[in-house]
């Protein structure tokens, strides 16, 4: 299991997918579940979804594919691209950052996001962040008609160049672990459910969008209603310098449940999890002495916070793996962690009978 987890990770780390630009991850998936014999569909956002038939109440089990970047917005006469950004991409981390223009052909044309010559940096402007709006990306040619030769136009997508490190002890570094991370774990739970004789009804999503706007996974929720939402993405690691104060969560210490979370600019929305899966996961982790963390955190959600009000209302709740340097070009994550969130995954399922209840 580690080592198809750790192979299918650093293959997912290495393919652009930006929002709304899903099919290279969409198809590597596809073709992992169709080497275990199953037949995974699509709707027309994109999403891609396998079920498994069962008994008892239905779990819907998500993560989606998706990943931050960025639109050309603008292309100058001199060949310089201005950008917009999709996503919560953080623009302190930006400046000499590769990049890669995932174009249709499959081709992917290198730029680089500039950054003043420091010999001309301003005492005033060494400690300021320059916006996103005001960068420029610099693809090697210099006028408007090269750049549209190179293939790219108003409106392409935009990625951090892929890169996928191991270091440390099985700890990994590079793009996109959110969410392709999650990914990878879906894929080796789907192979366990391949293999099953009994167990409730579950639907494993790959989602679209939720970089975006939260809700491209909100159609495939409507149309499979189920009774149970587990949401499978990173939980913020709290335990660098600059974390210490935000919670209890450490890398390497095993997978995490989040028990509130909540955004306040302008969404309003966030988890508070269904008690009986709260305690699902904690019963679970402990009959199998896999360690539990616990997460709560302002500023962040995940699709989940719509997928919870779909139809009658879905039990729900956030579980992930630890990550530090979330949305930057080199996030890390602990192989270990993943590991450990397949096995507490994979137990939970097993635990969830014709008898759950989800009463209040
Ligand atoms: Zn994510």
């Amino acid at each position: 299991m580690k080592n198809k987890i750790y192979n299918n990770l650093i293959d997912l780390m290495m393919l652009p997918g930006l929002s709304g630009h899903e099919k290279k991850v969409c198809n590597y998936i596809s073709q992992r579940l169709k080497e275990l014999g199953l037949n995974p569909k699509t709707d027309v956002m994109g999403n891609l979804w396998v079920s498994f038939p069962g008994e008892g109440p239905s779990v819907m089990l998500f993560t989606h594919m998706d990943q931050i970047g960025f639109v050309v917005r603008k292309i100058e006469e001199n060949g310089f691209i201005k950008i917009e950004r999709l996503g919560g991409v953080p623009e302190k981390s930006l400046a000499s950052q590769a990049v890669i223009f995932p174009l249709e052909n499959g081709n992917e044309i290198f730029g680089v996001i500039t950054n003043k010559s420091h010999h001309a940096t301003q005492q005033n402007e060494k400690y300021s962040v320059v916006p996103y709006k005001d960068l420029y990306i610099d693809v090697g040619v210099n006028s408007f008609e090269e750049v549209l030769n190179l293939g790219i136009n108003i409106g392409s997508p935009v990625v951090y160049k892929p890169s996928a490190e191991e270091f440390g002890k099985e700890r990994i570094a590079g793009t996109s672990i959110d969410d392709r991370a999650g990914c990878a774990i879906a894929i080796a739970i789907a192979e366990k459910l391949s293999l099953r004789k009994l167990g409730p009804p579950i639907h494993l999503v790959f989602s679209v969008q939720e970089e975006f706007n939260l809700r491209g996974v909100i159609p495939i929720a409507q149309q499979l209603l189920p009774d149970i939402a587990i949401q499978l993405d990173l939980i913020l690691a709290t335990d660098t310098p600059d974390m210490e104060d935000r919670g209890n969560v450490s890398l390497g210490k095993g997978p995490a449940i989040s028990l509130y979370s909540f955004h306040g600019r302008g969404t309003l929305n966030g988890i508070i999890p269904h008690p009986a899966l709260v305690k699902l996961f904690e019963e679970t982790a402990n009959q199998n002495s896999i360690p539990l963390q616990k997460s709560v955190h302002i500023g962040a959600l995940t699709d989940l916070s719509y997928v919870q009000l779909v139809g009658k209302g879905v039990a729900s709740i956030d579980v992930g793996f630890p990550i530090r340097y979330s949305h930057s070009s080199l996030e890390v994550c602990d192989l270990n962690d993943l590991i450990l969130l397949t096995t507490l995954l994979e137990e939970v399922i097993k635990n969830i009978d014709k008898n759950f209840s989800l009463e209040r």
